[in-house]
């Protein structure tokens, strides 16, 4: 008795595994490039788009660097053609997150809030989510003059005045947008030089509504219903200050998505997903593609590559068997 209600509960879940040959977790420019070449391999693949349809690259405001407009485009408008791409041979998009993953055995078993899944290859292309300062104040006043993203939220800002954290590209990128509607900008960087490209570094100090402060880390964001204050050290000196602000935005980097990877994949000594030159993770028929698994150049042209990458190999991998 026990037997047969077992089996007929293993009946009636696999009734609800939608088998495919090919999942894609993730949507930015790796997802929907792997999504274009195995769809173009008639695999018909389907992506979960995870929470930011487009991933990070979706809010930027403009991509300049990626090749084929000079003019540049906009994030958002890339990703769009992306998926419009893939979907035109055969992808399917699924708005979802991917909740659990079993790749103990093949077919791997993806569950998602879109439904569930059985998968004969899985590509990985979760990205990376932005750094916390882990500061007071930080926490309690995100989406209050707290951003990690000065596309969302640089509107709010008009005539304000806006605190950016950090000395990479994206943090200057993000500044020299913010001066679309800020009335001033203030670049807090914890060094004495940045980190980012010399175009970019250039743009910064031509910029007359940016100022900048060096070798200086924020220690509370304060305010009461909205950011009201930033209190600051500087590193060389020893001496704290309080500035009033309306907003920081924050862009210190990167963490790779692969919390649901953890203790099934291998991950590199950066805690990214470890991958072959075929993209190929610790488990055969595992895919990575995207800043998931590329601590290193985290463009969308490179992520774009890992995506086909994966793909081109995803296909081999189905051929063998
Ligand atoms: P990033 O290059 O890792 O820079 C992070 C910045 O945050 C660094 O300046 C770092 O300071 C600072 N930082 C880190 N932790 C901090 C902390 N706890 N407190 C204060 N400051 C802290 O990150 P990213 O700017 O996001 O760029 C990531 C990748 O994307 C890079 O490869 C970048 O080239 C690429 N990207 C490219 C473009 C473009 O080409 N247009 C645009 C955006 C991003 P230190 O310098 O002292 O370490």
């Amino acid at each position: 008795m026990n037997l047969s209600f077992s089996s007929m509960n293993a009946e009636l879940k696999n009734k609800n595994l939608q088998k495919v040959r090919v999942l894609i977790l993730g949507s930015g420019p790796a997802g929907w490039s792997a999504a274009l070449y195995t769809a173009r391999a008639e695999l018909n693949p389907v992506v979960i788009t995870g929470t930011t349809l487009g991933g990070q690259a979706a809010l930027t405001y403009t991509i300049e660097n990626y090749p084929g407009f000079p003019e540049g485009i906009g994030g958002m408008h890339l990703g769009e053609l992306f998926q419009n791409q893939a979907e035109k041979f055969g992808t399917k998009t699924v708005f979802g997150t991917a909740t659990s993953v079993d790749l103990s055995r093949r077919p791997f078993i993806v569950k998602t809030d879109g439904g569930d899944f059985e998968a004969e290859t899985l590509i990985i292309a979760t990205g990376a989510s932005p750094n916390k300062l882990g500061i007071p104040g930080e926490e309690l006043l995100t989406g209050k003059g707290v951003s990690y993203c000065a596309t969302c939220d640089g509107f709010f800002f008009k005539d304000k005045k806006v605190a950016v954290i950090g000395g990479g590209d994206s943090a200057l990128e993000e500044a020299l947008f913010l001066t679309r509607f800020a009335s001033s900008v203030t670049i807090i960087h914890r060094r004495d030089s940045f980190r980012a490209g010399a175009i970019l570094q250039n743009r910064v100090q031509q910029d007359p509504k940016i100022s900048l402060m060096m070798d200086t880390i924020p220690l509370i964001i304060q305010g009461k219903e909205k950011v009201e204050l930033l209190k600051v050290k500087n590193v060389k000196s020893g001496l704290e200050s309080e500035i009033p602000f309306d907003g920081a935005f924050i862009f210190i980097g990167h963490t790779p998505n692969v919390q649901l990877f953890e203790g099934q994949l291998d991950l590199d000594h950066h805690g990214y997903l470890k991958a072959d030159a075929r993209m190929q993770t610790s488990v055969p028929g595992v895919f990575a593609a995207g800043e998931v698994a590329d601590p290193f150049n985290r463009q969308v042209v490179t992520s774009a590559g890992m995506g086909a990458a994966a793909a081109i190999q995803a296909t081999r991998f189905l051929q063998d068997q």
